[in-house]
Order: structure tokens, then C-alpha cells, then sequence
């Protein structure tokens, strides 16, 4: 079954864990909650450096990567191997960028390319949308492969990230955030 996913809210993912912990009988749609929901946590657990804990930025992540499209949430987490970096000294700058990460002695792959999300404090002021829309504009550039510090971003990168992050259903949230 196809969720959709740009409509689902966190209250679908608490009701179907809810379900889960009463030991009801779960639907295919509950299942497929359950599964983002362990996406999500994965992601968070193995994809996510932060100095300083922000619930704010947190919950803005955890709804971004909850509404996105199954195959774009495979892709970064798998393709792109994207991390989110959220530091407690930044400047005024959120950003996409991918390096090299030199082989770890672990992974199949000798050099594995990486994407990165750098975010910024300022974030944390809110509102809500804005921190929604600016992470879903970040992991469309890196979806679409455009790192920042490679070439700083044209203006049509710059509304190509737009347009993508609006077709996974975030068009509000992005007009809230060039404000
Ligand atoms: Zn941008």
C-alpha cells in the first residue's frame, strides 16, 4: 500500500505504537508507521551530531523525515548517507555539503562519500515551519547533489531546492522559511 506520506502527522505514529503496545491486531497501514518510526530512530541514533540538545530542532527533524516520500528518505539515508550536524557554535549559516570520509576499517566500500547538513542556532527561535522548511530545503540539495561549499548556491539551485522540497509536500513550510 502507498502511505501519503506528506500528510501524516506524529499523533498517526503515536496512535499505531499505542496500538502496537496494546497488542491489537495492526493493520498495513499501522506496519508501515511502526517501520518509519524505526527509520526515524535510526537516522537520529547513527545520522545526527549535535553539541547541544535542542528538542525544537529535534522535533522539526523528526517531522521532516517523517513526511518525506519513502524513496527519498531510502536515498538519503542509504545513497547519500547524509548526516545532520547541528553545532553549538555556528554562525548564521545552515548549509549542505559532502566530503570523503576516509575508510574506517569497518566498511565494505574503502572511501565512502558522505553528505552533511550543517544547522544554525538562529533555529531555534522558531517558528516551527521555518526549522521544517529549512531542513527539507537542505536534504533537497543534497538529494539533488548540490553541496554548498563546492560552489556557493545559485539562485536556481536555490529554487530548484525549493520546488523539490514543495513536491514532497512542504510548500508551506518552505515559503515560511525565506522569510
Ligand atoms: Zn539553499
Amino acid at each position: 500500500m502507498n502511505i501519503e506520506w506528506s500528510t501524516v502527522r506524529k499523533q498517526d505514529l503515536e496512535e499505531a505504537q499505542l496500538r502496537h503496545a496494546s497488542g491489537a491486531e495492526l493493520s498495513e497501514r499501522d506496519e508501515r508507521l511502526l517501520g518509519r518510526r524505526e527509520s526515524i530512530d535510526d537516522f537520529i541514533g547513527s545520522h545526527c551530531f549535535y553539541l547541544t540538545v535542542q528538542p525544537m530542532i529535534m522535533d522539526a527533524l523528526e517531522e521532516v523525515l517523517m513526511r518525506l516520500p519513502d524513496d527519498v528518505l531510502e536515498m538519503l539515508m542509504v545513497e547519500r548517507d547524509v548526516h545532520v550536524i547541528f553545532p553549538e557554535e555556528t554562525g548564521n549559516t545552515v548549509y549542505a555539503l559532502n566530503t570523503v570520509v576516509p575508510n574506517d576499517g569497518v566498511s565494505k566500500f574503502s572511501t565512502r562519500q558522505k553528505w552533511f547538513v550543517v544547522l544554525a542556532q538562529y533555529l531555534t527561535k522558531g517558528p516551527h515551519p521555518r526549522a521544517v522548511g529549512t531542513i527539507a530545503h537542505e536534504l533537497a540539495h543534497v538529494v539533488l547533489e548540490q553541496a554548498f561549499l563546492s560552489s556557493t548556491h545559485s539562485q536556481s539551485e536555490e529554487a530548484q531546492a525549493d520546488e523539490l522540497a514543495t513536491q514532497w509536500g512542504f510548500g508551506e513550510e518552505i515559503e515560511e522559511s525565506k522569510r
